[in-house]
C-alpha cells in the first residue's frame, strides 16, 4: 500500500527521541510537513529535522512541555500561523517514573498522569478544534501495553495509559461526525531510552513473555501510526491496537 500524506500537517508531540522520533521520520517520508515537539532535548530535535530535511522533507522544532497548558497554545498558535491547519495529531510524548503502589510519592504519580494524560488532552482539545474547521482529522495516541496488562511499579503509567484508551474512545464518539478519527496505538517493549532499564535488567525474562522473540523497533510502531494517519483508515476509529509481538495475548 502506498501512503501519500502530501499536503497534510502532523504534529508528533515528543519527536525528538525514540517512537515519536520514527514517527516524524515516516510521517514526513510519506509527504507530511511535520512539526517536532520536545521538551528537554533541543539538540535532538534539530537533528530530527536535518534528518527530515536531508531527505527532501518538512519539518520544523517546538519546544512545549505537553502537561503546560499555556505551552501547549503557543505551540497551536505556531502551527496555526505556521501551517493554518493541523490534519494528523500524534499524542506520543511520555514519561516513566515506576515505583510499588506504597512507595510511591504523590510527586511522581502526578507527573506521569499530567504528562502521559493531560498531555493528550491539552493537544487534543486545541487540534480538535481545528480539525472541526476542515471536517477532518486524525489523532493518534500513544498509549501502552501496561494498560491492559498492568506492571509492576506501573500504578502511576498503567493509570494513565489506561485512561489514554478510555480518553481515545470518547473522543472518538465525540469526533467520527467530525470528520475526525482517533485511534490508540500500544506499543510492547520498543528498544528505546524508555525501556533501557528493563531490558538491561530482565531482558531474558521479558524476551520470554513475547510470541514474536524479539524487542519492538521504534518503527514497528511508526507504520502503524502511519497507516492510522492515513486516509486508508477513515473507517476506523475508537481503536486500541497493541502492536508487542504478541505480548498482550501471551
Ligand atoms: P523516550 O525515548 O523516552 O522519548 C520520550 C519523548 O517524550 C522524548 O522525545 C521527550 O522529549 C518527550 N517528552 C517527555 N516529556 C515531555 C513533555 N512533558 N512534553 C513534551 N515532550 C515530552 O520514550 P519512547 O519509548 O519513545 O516513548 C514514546 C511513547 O511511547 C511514550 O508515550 C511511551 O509511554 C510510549 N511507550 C513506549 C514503550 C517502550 O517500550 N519504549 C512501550 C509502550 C509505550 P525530550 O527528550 O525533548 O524531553
Amino acid at each position: 500500500m502506498h501512503i501519500d500524506l502530501s499536503g497534510k500537517t502532523a504534529l508528533v508531540t515528543g519527536a525528538s527521541r525514540g517512537i515519536g522520533r520514527a514517527t516524524a521520520v515516516m510521517l514526513a517520508k510519506a509527504g507530511a510537513k511535520v512539526v517536532i515537539n520536545y521538551n528537554r532535548s533541543e539538540e535532538k530535535a534539530r537533528e530530527v529535522k536535518h534528518e527530515i530535511e536531508s531527505s527532501g522533507g518538512h519539518a520544523e522544532i517546538f519546544m512545549a512541555d505537553v502537561s503546560d497548558p499555556g505551552q501547549v497554545d503557543a505551540l497551536f498558535d505556531f502551527i496555526r500561523n505556521t501551517y493554518g491547519r493541523i490534519d494528523i495529531l500524534v499524542n506520543n510524548a511520555g514519561i516513566i517514573k515506576d515505583n510499588l503502589l506504597i512507595s510511591m510519592r504523590l510527586s511522581e504519580w502526578d507527573s506521569v498522569l499530567e504528562t502521559n494524560l493531560k498531555g493528550a488532552f491539552l493537544c487534543s482539545r486545541k487540534a480538535a478544534e481545528m480539525m472541526m474547521a476542515n471536517h477532518s482529522g486524525k489523532i493518534i495516541n500513544v498509549s501502552s501495553t501496561s494498560a491492559i496488562r498492568g506492571g509492576r511499579g506501573q500504578v502511576n503509567y498503567a493509570s494513565a495509559k489506561g485512561g489514554l484508551i478510555s480518553f481515545t474512545m470518547s473522543c472518538a464518539v465525540e469526533l467520527s461526525g467530525k470528520g475526525i478519527q482517533v485511534n490508540a496505538v500500544l506499543p510492547g517493549m520498543i528498544v528505546t531510552d524508555m525501556s533501557s532499564r528493563a531490558r538491561k535488567r530482565a531482558a531474558d525474562k521479558i524476551l520470554d513473555k513475547i510470541p514474536a522473540s524479539r524487542f519492538g523497533q521504534p518503527d514497528d510502531i511508526a507504520d502503524l501510526i502511519t497507516f492510522l494517519a492515513s486516509g486508508s483508515a477513515d473507517y476506523i476509529t475508537g481503536q486500541a491496537i497493541p502492536v508487542d509481538g504478541g505480548l498482550s495475548i501471551s
